[in-house]
């Protein structure tokens, strides 16, 4: 079977392009790898900014995201991408369970956690190194926890752990963060969150479990060691750019070179979500390129070019 248009990934950009596909009555199909639609807000505790759906937490929104999408009759299956071929005007997705052909394609893979790359990282990970505070917090009750980053993510994993932590640090290599002030200002006033500012991480260290890390201050010039049972990582994202690295432009960093029509430099494939180049990677933004994918497709689909 042509599919009119195959997206992969079930974030909210993908799910948006699916609900606005069935709407369009296009013969769609969305490709996931995981079991679970939602991607990296399902990580998310709470999601306080999305217009309408106040105090959320992130696992309740890719919900409510899948459940549109599926009372919609989204076709959406279970799969890994191997490789996409392009053959004269149709894209064909070869998965871990079969081929699928398409007109069009919307890559709306998102992206995944950036890792610190220190002594230690990979050995604990599982055993007190998390990239997810809301997975993992609760393994922590009581206990004392690093954050690292200062980023939107960070802030929110500090306030999330302070909760059932005894003790928080969260550690950022400069002295400003880049998080939402109204994250910084509760940061500030959580009692049991200590901020340890230009600071980085040089070692996660322990036997069968962590134990302390190091941390180098490079304002003062001094190392010290800091004795945590767990530490979060919330560093920032990474694109899932690479099935598609031959196929689109990308910049230097992965991510897939796109305006807000979400056309790529490549007829027929568009982008949509935090996979694409853009200011603000966020909810609100991933569902409304998946809005604009389709528009896209609409018009390539009716037109036959981009
Ligand atoms: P981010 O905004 O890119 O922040 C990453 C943070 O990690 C930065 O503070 C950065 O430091 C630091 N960092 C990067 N590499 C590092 C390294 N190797 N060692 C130590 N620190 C390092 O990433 P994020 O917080 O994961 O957020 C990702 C995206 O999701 C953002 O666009 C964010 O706005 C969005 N988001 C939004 C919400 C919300 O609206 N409520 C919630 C979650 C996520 P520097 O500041 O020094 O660069």
């Amino acid at each position: 079977m042509l599919y009119d248009v195959i997206i992969l990934g079930s974030g909210p950009a993908g799910l948006s392009a699916a609900i606005y596909a069935q709407r369009a009555r296009l013969n769609t199909l969305v490709i996931e790898e995981k079991p679970l639609s939602g991607g990296q807000i399902l990580d998310t505790y709470e999601v306080d900014n999305y217009p309408g759906i106040w105090g959320i937490t992130g696992f309740e929104i890719g919900q409510k995201f899948r459940t549109h999408a599926d009372k919609l009759g989204a076709k959406i299956i279970n799969a890994e991408v191997l490789n996409i071929k392009l053959q004269e005007n149709k894209k064909i997705i070869e998965t871990s369970k079969e081929n699928y052909e398409a007109k069009c394609l919307i890559i709306a893979t998102g992206a995944r956690h950036r890792k610190l790359e220190v002594l230690g990282e990979e050995k604990f990970f599982g055993r007190g190194v998390s990239y997810c505070a809301t997975c993992d917090g609760a393994f922590f009750k009581g206990k004392t926890v690093a954050v690292v980053g200062g980023g939107d993510v960070a802030l929110e994993d500090a306030l999330f752990l302070a909760r059932g932590c005894e003790k928080v640090y969260l550690i950022h290599r400069r002295e400003e963060f880049r998080g939402a002030k109204i994250l910084q200002e509760k940061v500030k006033e959580t009692e049991n969150i200590e901020l340890i500012l230009n600071s980085n991480v040089t070692e996660i260290c322990g036997e069968e479990q962590i134990s302390s890390i190091m941390l180098h201050n490079h304002k003062e010039k001094m190392n010290k060691e800091l004795e945590v049972q767990g530490i979060f990582i919330a560093i920032g994202i990474e694109p899932n750019s690479a099935v598609v690295k031959d196929l689109v432009a990308q910049d230097n960093q992965g991510y897939i070179i796109a305006g807000e029509d979400t056309k790529t430099s490549t007829e027929g494939i568009f982008v949509a979500g935090d996979v694409r180049t853009k200011q603000l990677r966020q909810v609100i933004t991933a569902a409304s390129d998946g809005a604009n994918a389709i528009t896209s497709v609409e018009h390539y689909i009716q037109i036959g070019k981009q």
